[in-house]
């Protein structure tokens, strides 16, 4: 499997798995994908339902890997998915459980039963072995710098911690994140990571991410990377619980609601859909920062800025940029690079938006590739919180009641076929929101009832880049 840009135009600039997997950017601008997505039949479906049920989903995880980075060999795959995806971690043998919301046709995948409490593990744990297996072969180290607004970065911290060829440093909006991910992040106690709370907000820190990283002698020096959304393994790690969570249904087709941000786990969907998996509809669902929803209702693409992304009760998708857009762009635009670097590369910058309105491919959106979306508010997703509970016994967290609520909005509930909802976070995580929904506080699971009461390891750092860079320096030579 070779991987090109989603802007090459002749299919040069090739790439292996392992030659992307440390990368962001292509050198074009453009994100790197698949060549063409491996086909899977129905007698190769059979198969890997079989593996799920007997072997379990760390082989699952390791054959759908293959199909994308075989570079490593079947038996080195197996061994990472099965240190990636333990029960231990996860509190579950079957590490993404598939429970049907009573007296409904609508699923949950639980896919936020990992170590920090929400989807990101899926990808983090698996990536986490990705990279020290290739900075082994390479022989070299890592420092990854980040900025998160919660999610991300306790996910990459847990993921990377006690491995020898990398250090992290995690830039955190001080005073920002809610009580339990702030818990989660500084409660790490390790040489190797670093919590830098910067007086600021998450684009603040975002910017001085960009700042150290325009430094090119500094980057260079200290080898810094980036564990972002973009990165092309952790959509291939999402791609697997789409596979098992429709195994898990028993159904001959499913369609998925999932609630989105950077459009990183829809994209694997999409992906899985390409691949062959029999699913009908992908129910694309997003808070009051609906620009994607507006893509995909009118064919303009218009992404805002800081001063129109607005803050709400499902803060991991306050995001107005989805960064891994441009990979189903050129899905839709029939892989024709030219066009997508026209869109990507020159109206956007140029303009602000692009509009596919009144094309053949807008048309396509729902029909070929099986989107439809939708928006919630506040009061969407405080009501179906509270509903979800009061009529199923079950508490979904604000991301996942956004799904829940656009599932039913648009109606997808009532076409028969089984809608499985991505379980993105667990509620402990929004305890406040859950509290405004049912009126009690959301019980902390038992892992992590020590987090609270921990001794918090965090650095306050001003807004300014020659501070940030002096304390990196300094940390990372000691
Ligand atoms: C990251 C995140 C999302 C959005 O996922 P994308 O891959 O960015 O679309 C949704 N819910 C939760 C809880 C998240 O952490």
């Amino acid at each position: 499997m070779r991987y090109v840009s989603t802007r090459a135009v002749d299919g040069g600039g090739a790439r292996s798995f392992s030659e992307v997997l440390l990368d962001g950017l292509a050198p074009d601008g453009g994100l790197y994908i698949p060549e063409s997505y491996p086909q899977v039949d129905a007698a190769r479906l059979d198969r890997w339902r079989d593996l799920l049920a007997t072997q379990g989903y760390a082989h699952l995880a390791a054959a759908v890997l293959e199909l994308f980075a075989a570079e490593y060999g079947g038996h080195s795959l197996i061994q990472m998915a099965e240190a990636a995806y333990t029960a231990a971690k996860f509190g579950t043998p079957e590490i993404v459980p598939v429970e049907r919301v009573a007296g409904t046709n609508l699923w949950l995948a639980q896919l936020a039963n990992g170590p920090t409490a929400a989807f990101k593990d899926m990808a983090m744990q698996l990536l986490g072995q990705l990279f020290e297996v290739e900075l082994e072969r390479r022989d070299t180290w890592l420092t990854v710098l980040g900025a998160t607004s919660g999610d991300t970065g306790s996910s990459a911290e847990v993921a990377l911690t006690g491995r020898s060829r990398i250090r992290v440093a995690m830039l955190t909006p001080r005073g920002r994140m809610t009580p339990f991910q702030q818990a989660q992040m500084y409660s790490i106690d390790d040489p190797a990571i670093a919590n830098i709370a910067i007086d600021g907000v998450f684009d603040d820190c975002q910017d001085l991410v960009k700042a150290v990283n325009l430094d090119a002698g500094f980057k260079a020096r200290w080898h810094i990377g980036a564990v972002n959304s973009i990165n092309w393994a952790r959509v291939i790690a999402q791609v697997i619980y789409y596979f098992a969570a429709y195994f898990r249904t028993g159904a001959d087709c499913v369609s998925f609601a999932v609630p989105t941000g950077n459009f990183g786990n829809i994209l694997a969907g999409h992906v899985a859909r390409e691949m062959g998996l029999p699913i009908d509809r992908l129910i694309l669902a997003t808070n009051e920062n609906n620009v994607l929803h507006e893509f995909f209702s009118t064919g303009i693409y218009r992404p805002r800025g800081a001063a129109q992304t607005y803050e709400t009760s499902s803060p991991s998708m306050d995001i107005s940029k989805a960064s891994n857009f441009e990979r189903f762009v050129a899905d839709l635009v029939g892989r024709d690079g030219a066009r997508v670097a026209a869109l990507f590369g020159v109206a956007l910058p140029r303009e602000g938006f692009f509009s596919l309105a009144d094309t053949p491919e807008f048309a396509s959106l729902r029909d070929r590739f099986g989107f439809v979306s939708g928006t919630s508010t506040h009061a969407d997703r405080i009501a179906t919180i509270r509903q979800t509970w009061e009529t199923a016994g079950i508490l979904v967290d604000p991301h996942t009641a956004d799904a829940v609520h656009v599932a039913y909005a648009l109606g997808a509930a009532g076409r028969g076929g089984p809608v499985i909802v991505t379980e993105t976070a667990l509620p402990i995580k929004f305890a406040e929101t859950i509290t405004e929904a049912v009126g009690f506080r959301p019980p902390i699971p038992a892992r992590f009832a020590a987090l609270m009461d921990a001794p918090r390891l965090v650095t306050d750092l001003p807004n300014d880049a020659q501070h940030l860079k002096a304390w990196l320096e300094s940390w990372l030579s000691g």
